[in-house]
């Protein structure tokens, strides 16, 4: 972590600034950039909390915000501590003390014993550019929450982050839902992540989202979620170039000489792009590529040197061939439709039926593509290899990066969608 102050700017600080206002501190603007009214909050952070009060986060200051960019706080257990006295004082319930420690004995706590104890509020924060390290941090937040969560990786990065996958459920229908092949497209990784997160959420109450009743979806399906397939390029478009990327002079050269992402870029950290390099009619988006003049590598639609040349979708490939994914869902933004033909492949009836009711229940047009953009995407291999349905769900209205701003609209119009693609 970084030393944050007046005047620093980047996407640390705008998740600082979304946490201090979700527990009440005053801050109006969650803009990335620390000015004197985000100096205020953490002062006042500092004061509330026996730190010195000089408005600049270094470690004392990140320690005790840690837990709270966590979710919970570990908690040594003292004389005379009961749940209902701890889910008091850190302001939370005992149920959900109980679900993040599925081991303790309400009755019979033990001194000494270490317990996580979750807030009351929320772990997916979905009013700030979502970058890898946020979503690490969710994803351990919802794990100490929800310890019973299925989490992992289905393999790394060109730069080695890890491509984390949660499972939601046990039960034998398999589908599979992924987010962001594409850097400007991040927003769909926290709509899945939210996604996630109220699922949980309402599982572990008994509750139905909808009218989807998520108990029985849990016992009958299980929802497999990658979301966030480009980790590196969405740290190229929201945090920027990095001085120690391997690939520094040819990321430039390949970005037209420019060293500013954040509109253009939507490869991987090698200047392919992902939803080009699955082995469905690859050669002819090579081809469609070379007549368009496409620079290769580059920010957008290379189709790289030949189909799976990229540890990214390789692994989607093989985690793909290690389930039995009943259907598939590939989230992009933007246009509000949802694209569900490859070529005149089979299941043909069946993936237009699904599609309609997806199209029903978000409001979304289901649409068809042809020509370049039609060509060796994640979908397109899904269908062909599989014959089974597969989606892609283009969500929000405007020119990518989609503000977050639009992210209330986008996760309504996608809620139910989500459900209903693990039942149908
Ligand atoms: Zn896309």
């Amino acid at each position: 972590m970084r030393t944050l102050a007046l005047g620093s700017t980047g996407t640390d600080v705008m998740e600082i600034q979304s946490l201090l206002k979700k527990i009440g501190y005053e801050i109006y603007y969650v803009d990335g950039v620390f000015g004197p009214e985000t100096e205020r909050a953490v002062k006042e952070f500092q004061n509330n909390n026996g730190l010195v009060s000089d408005g600049i986060i270094g470690p004392a200051t990140y320690e005790k915000l840690n837990p709270l960019l966590l979710g919970a706080v570990s908690y040594t257990i003292r004389p005379g501590d009961n749940l209902w006295y701890l889910s008091i004082r850190f302001n939370t319930t005992v149920n959900k003390i109980l679900t993040a420690n599925p081991d303790i004995n309400p009755n019979n706590l033990q001194i000494g014993q270490v317990i996580n104890i979750p807030y009351c509020f929320d772990i997916v924060d979905t009013d700030i550019g979502y970058t890898y390290d946020i979503l690490e941090r969710d994803i351990e937040g919802l794990k100490l929450r929800y310890p019973f969560l299925e989490v992992g990786s289905a393999g790394k990065s060109v730069l080695g982050r890890e491509l984390y996958y949660i499972r939601l459920g046990e039960g034998d229908n398999q589908v599979f839902y992924n987010g962001a092949h594409h850097a400007l497209e991040w927003i769909t990784s926290p709509v899945l992540m939210k996604f996630a997160e109220n699922f949980l959420k309402a599982y572990v109450n008994n509750q139905s989202i909808r009218g989807y009743d998520t108990s029985k979806i849990w016992d009958n399906s299980s929802i497999y979620i990658i979301p966030m397939v480009n980790p590196d390029g969405i740290d190229l478009v929201l945090n920027g170039l990095s001085e120690d990327n391997p690939y520094y002079d040819e990321l430039i050269q390949w970005n037209n000489g420019s060293t500013d992402f954040s509109t253009t870029w939507q490869s991987n950290n090698k200047g392919i792009d992902l939803n080009h390099n699955y082995p469905a009619k690859w050669q002819e988006s090579k081809d469609g590529e070379i007549e368009l003049g496409i620079s290769c590598p580059g920010p957008t639609r290379c189709s790289g040197p030949f189909a799976l040349s990229e540890p990214e979708s390789q692994a989607i490939v093989d985690f793909v061939n290690k389930h039995d994914f009943r259907l598939v869902l590939a989230y992009h933004s933007q246009g509000q439709v949802i694209f569900w033909r490859f070529e005149d492949l089979e299941p043909m009836p069946e993936s237009k039926i699904i599609g309609d009711q997806f199209a029903e229940v978000s409001g979304y047009r289901l649409g068809e593509i042809y020509g370049i953009g039609s060509y060796a995407g994640m979908k397109d291999w899904f269908i062909q290899d599989y014959r089974r349905p597969g989606y892609t769900v283009e969500v929000g209205r405007g020119k990518n990066p989609l503000p977050i701003e639009q992210f209330p609209m986008i996760y309504n119009n996608n809620e139910e969608l989500l459900l209903l693609a693990s039942v149908i």
